[in-house]
């Protein structure tokens, strides 16, 4: 059997799956890359543990920028401890038996302990999967050649209450947490791991683990394609608001499709549409409550079709912000007047605060008294209030456009119309292709084909090439645009629905 050696990823996969760990020494190919989502929440992890460092100033990067790794980072780094320099990043060690090691983020030691400083991008510590993280490099350490004063242990995370000043204060940004006692006690933790990692890569049988909730939490499984490629491309997991730990419950029971759900099992309304309409293969529509909602939309009158973009910054980019904020830096406003539309957008210019130039040149393009349109009004809503408390001399207008709000999302999420293609989505995503079927309102055709990569762009726009920059930008709005006339596509055919109702 080749000699495995054990770091910190496949020791997370471990602690997910067995299947997962089996997969990432025997067939590491079947692992689908990362997609742009997954890619820019590790960027931002890279981004964060880089800033982190200012709280110990003045150390050495063992890995140079991530260029030097492996056995050599952990000769280099014997040969760094050799020295009388305190400070270091990216220190790598292994156990005594070469079986295990890791890195450690920040690694400082003085006269009376050394400290072993792991620094996660979110606002809270997650437990176990942080503690279990920060468990496996402090085993690495205890059963490594380190023989330096006693190790303390420190989660170092976001701090959700901080808000920038005209400087960013690593300080305050970050709160540093002393984790040391936990784990100590999640020892046992590890070693029992250990024991049963052992059993697993030493078979030469991939484990027959089911699928479960484990293949989303606490990080998507890189296995998904694979292991779910055999499975009916509708499954439990589908059934809108039902709690995955819940519908891994039916799997181990057998009852994998909707059509298999029996006739007593406690559901909602909505969940027994989506299950009804599942087993007819046809969608469910109830055309009375469609025409009560259409009828609050006044769509016999000026209206406003509303999307907003943005983007979330860890690290807190401009003064009053705070980590994580969404900051608005792109709308769509199609104003639709007797069969034709008005096309109004904004796209903030990267590298300012886009705020006030977009609240304002939004207040602009709404003015009038039409109802204003959107998909899912909680995200509209939410980031007009935070704007509304950022500029109070605006929020009398903020406000009213508020009222004016319409919420499109209504009929889909309570199911008023459900087709079984939607596959327990409501999002506009979902249900376009269904209700609207045509190439040309198509996100297939688009260079940005979801929100995570509007954000993501935008986020990179001044690293890209100026040609690239153009492309981006007329990309931005064509996909802010097609959110926008989806949204009246929609909304016509529902219309369309009603006014043909079988008699
Ligand atoms: S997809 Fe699910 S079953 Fe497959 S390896 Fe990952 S966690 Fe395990």
């Amino acid at each position: 059997m080749k000699k495995i050696t054990l770091t910190k990823y496949p020791f997370q996969k471990g602690t997910q799956c067995h299947k997962a760990l089996w997969l990432n020494y025997n067939n590491p190919e079947l692992k689908t890359p990362p997609n742009e989502e997954q890619r820019m929440i590790m960027d931002k992890g890279t981004e964060v543990g880089i800033i982190a460092r200012q709280l110990y100033s003045g150390g050495r990067d063992l890995s140079e920028n991530d260029t030097v790794y492996g056995r050599e980072l952990m000769e280099k780094t014997q040969a760094a401890l050799k020295t009388d320099e305190q400070i270091f990043y990216e220190a790598s060690f292994e156990t005594l038996d070469r079986r295990m090691n890791c890195k450690v983020d920040i690694f400082v030691r003085s006269e009376r302990n050394t400290r072993l400083i792991e620094v996660k991008s979110s606002t809270s510590i997650k437990t176990p999967d942080h503690i279990l993280d920060l468990a496996f490099q402090y085993y690495v350490l205890k059963n490594s050649s380190y023989t330096g004063p006693p190790l303390q242990v420190y989660l170092v995370y976001l701090n959700k209450e901080y808000v920038r000043g005209v400087e960013l204060d690593v300080d305050e940004l970050f709160v540093m947490e002393d984790v040391t006692r936990r784990i100590i006690d999640a020892q046992v933790l590890i070693k029992n791991y250990l024991v049963q990692f052992e059993s697993v890569l030493k078979s030469q049988q991939c484990p027959n683990n089911r699928v479960s909730e484990a293949c989303f939490k606490p990080y998507p499984c890189a296995f998904y394609n694979h292991c779910w490629k055999d499975l009916p491309p509708i499954t439990v997991f589908n059934l809108s608001r039902l709690r995955k730990s819940k519908a891994t419950q039916l799997i181990e029971e057998g009852i994998v499709e909707l059509t298999q759900i029996p006739s007593d099992m406690k559901l909602s309304v909505e969940q027994w549409v989506q299950v009804e309409a599942t087993k007819k293969g046809s969608p469910s529509i109830n055309h009375g409550e469609i025409t009560k909602f259409l009828g609050t939309l006044n769509l016999d009158q000026p209206t406003f079709w509303m999307d907003f973009e943005t983007y979330m910054s860890p690290i807190p980019e401009y003064q009053g912000t705070h980590p994580y904020q969404q900051i608005c830096f792109q709308y769509c406003v199609l104003l639709s007047i007797n069969g034709q539309i008005d096309r109004r957008e904004f796209l903030a210019e990267r590298g300012k605060d886009p705020r006030r130039a977009f609240i304002e040149s939004l207040l602009e393009d709404t003015e009038g008294e039409g109802k204003i349109i959107v998909y899912n009004q909680a995200f509209e809503i939410a980031r007009l209030r935070e704007l509304a408390r950022e500029f109070p001399e605006l929020e009398g207008d903020i406000q009213n456009r508020i009222e004016r709000i319409r919420d499109l999302l209504i009929p889909f999420a309570k199911k008023y119309y459900y087709h079984p293609l939607m596959k327990g989505s409501a999002s506009i995503k979902a249900v376009l292709p269904v209700l609207v079927n045509s190439e040309e309102l198509s996100y297939n055709n688009l260079s940005i084909k979801n929100g995570a990569m509007a954000m993501s762009l935008y986020e990179k726009f001044q690293q890209l090439e100026l040609e690239k920059q153009i492309e981006t930008r007329r990309a931005l709005l064509e996909y802010c645009h097609l959110d926008c006339l989806g949204m009246i596509k929609v909304a016509e055919a529902l219309q369309n629905l009603v006014n043909h109702k079988p008699k």
